[in-house]
């Protein structure tokens, strides 16, 4: 496939966003909330289809890895054996001037970036947030939105371990929401309070671990390219010593070409057995696992490959985005992968013609329940051609006078705009077809 674009432009994807309904300000007509988004009706089949994309990759499509939804509260506890109350902080500087809060580890200058002001001393800021849970706002009530989601999956060794009845090496799988209170979000929906990771925690036997984080970065780097990223967008950065968490022995990221440079999409990181330890000695509940082969009881090593929903959704987002030549003017194409894209088949009848509804209709009942359709009647059909390529629609059908004689309608591809007469009998077959070979 041909590309123009060498890589996504913010500006261009953010009037798009706004136009055509994929990411809107959370509460806009209140003035909105900072750094906090909802994703319309693009948007959230988009990010739908990244989640599942994920699923399909690592739960669905092996069978040493099960699903978990844990819940979002938490024991305390939970967060002092992990050691989230302690370390889970960032440096905090105040400019004294013009009272603006900054992560001393993300600038550069002594002073005030912004007004050159004498900066506060730096003091750790705990990014957890912190709420009530009952009606009395006290401190044996208080309790924390979780920051990551792997704690309910370590928490939950023993159940899956005992239910799922797994033996090594297997993980635990979940996607779900987490909040840290960010000192400096920014970026779109790169940096947010409020996001979504998708997280595998993989068990395997000490000894092993080395080959394993090989093995899960090697695939969750492929997986990215399956998906559309180009190459020259996406690379892998080791995190050298001072970088590593207190949990880590070693962990690599995968990093995108974002619009204002390279940034974490997902870090695969061996934890070694420090949070199952962890809990084991923090809860008093034995968190081990027999091995049948060599009779022996050991606490698993764990690989975590960990990213966010939200930063690989705007990467596939902006890697789709191209503009082409078209003659005088531009063709602006998302150039999704035909399984991210939010709408997989646009339904077109020539026009509004009454002669035409009944066999459009019918076309729409086929396809609805296996596909994304979106239906639409308005203006010319040139037009509408250019209004699914920039919402990125692999495939449009087009009904016209003749179908009403051949029974076969034209289906129209995105990318190479080719266009062929198919049988409506075999439409399903066919899209199904391309689903499953094409790009
Ligand atoms: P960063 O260095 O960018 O703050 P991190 O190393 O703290 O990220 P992890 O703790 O490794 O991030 O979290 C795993 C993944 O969760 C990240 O790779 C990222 O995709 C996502 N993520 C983390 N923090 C945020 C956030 N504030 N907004 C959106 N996604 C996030």
């Amino acid at each position: 496939m041909t590309r123009y674009l060498p890589y996504g432009d913010m500006e261009k994807l953010l009037s798009l966003s706004k136009r055509r309904g994929f990411v809107f300000q959370s509460s806009e007509i209140y003035g909105g909330l900072s750094s906090t988004w909802d994703y319309g009706p693009l948007g959230v089949e988009l990010k739908r289809n990244v989640k599942e994309a994920w699923w399909r990759s690592v739960v669905v499509s092996r069978d040493d890895v099960v699903g978990l939804d844990a819940a979002i509260l938490m024991q305390r506890q939970v967060w002092e054996a992990s050691g989230h109350l302690e370390n889970f902080s960032d440096p905090l500087v105040e400019c004294k001037n013009c009272h603006i809060r900054l992560r001393e580890d993300q600038i550069e200058t002594t002073v005030c970036p912004e007004c050159s002001g004498e900066l506060t001393e730096p003091r750790n800021f705990n990014l957890m947030f912190k709420t009530f849970q009952g009606p009395v706002e006290e401190t044996a009530s208080e309790i924390f939105l979780r920051p990551e989601t792997a704690q309910g999956i370590f928490v939950n060794f023993n159940n899956v371990l005992n239910s799922a009845r797994k033996k090594l090496p297997f993980g635990i799988a979940q996607i779900g929401k987490s909040f840290r209170n960010e000192i400096t979000p920014g970026n779109f929906t790169f940096r947010t309070r409020e996001f979504e990771q998708m997280e595998i925690e993989f068990f395997v036997a000490p000894g092993e671990d080395d080959a394993w984080l090989q093995s899960w970065l090697n695939e969750r780097f492929a997986w990215y390219l399956h998906y559309g990223i180009r190459e020259d967008n996406l690379r892998i950065r080791r995190h050298d010593d001072s970088e590593l968490a207190h949990y880590a022995k070693e962990t690599y990221d995968i990093e995108y070409r974002f619009p204002w440079g390279w940034g974490e999409l997902e870090g695969i990181a061996n934890r070694t057995d420090f949070d199952l330890k962890q809990h084991a000695e923090t809860s008093g509940t034995d968190i081990s696992y027999f091995d049948e082969a060599t009779k022996s009881r050991f606490v698993p090593y764990v690989i975590e490959p960990s990213g966010g929903v939200d930063r690989a959704t705007l990467a596939f987002w902006l890697d789709a985005y191209d503009e082409e030549p078209d003659g005088e003017s531009i063709r602006t194409i998302l150039k999704f992968h035909r399984h991210l894209a939010p709408v997989t088949v646009a339904i077109l009848p020539l026009s509004k013609n009454e002669k035409l509804v009944p066999l459009t209709q019918a076309i729409q009942d086929k396809l609805k329940f296996r596909f994304k359709c979106q239906y639409d009647d308005s203006q010319s059909i040139g037009r509408r051609y250019r209004r699914q390529d920039e919402i990125g629609t692999p495939f449009c059908i087009t009904i016209d006078f003749d179908s009403l004689d051949d029974g076969q309608v034209t289906i129209r591809e995105r990318d190479s705009m080719h266009q062929s007469r198919v049988p409506i009998e075999t439409l399903v077959a066919v899209i199904e077809d391309k689903m499953e070979h094409n790009w």
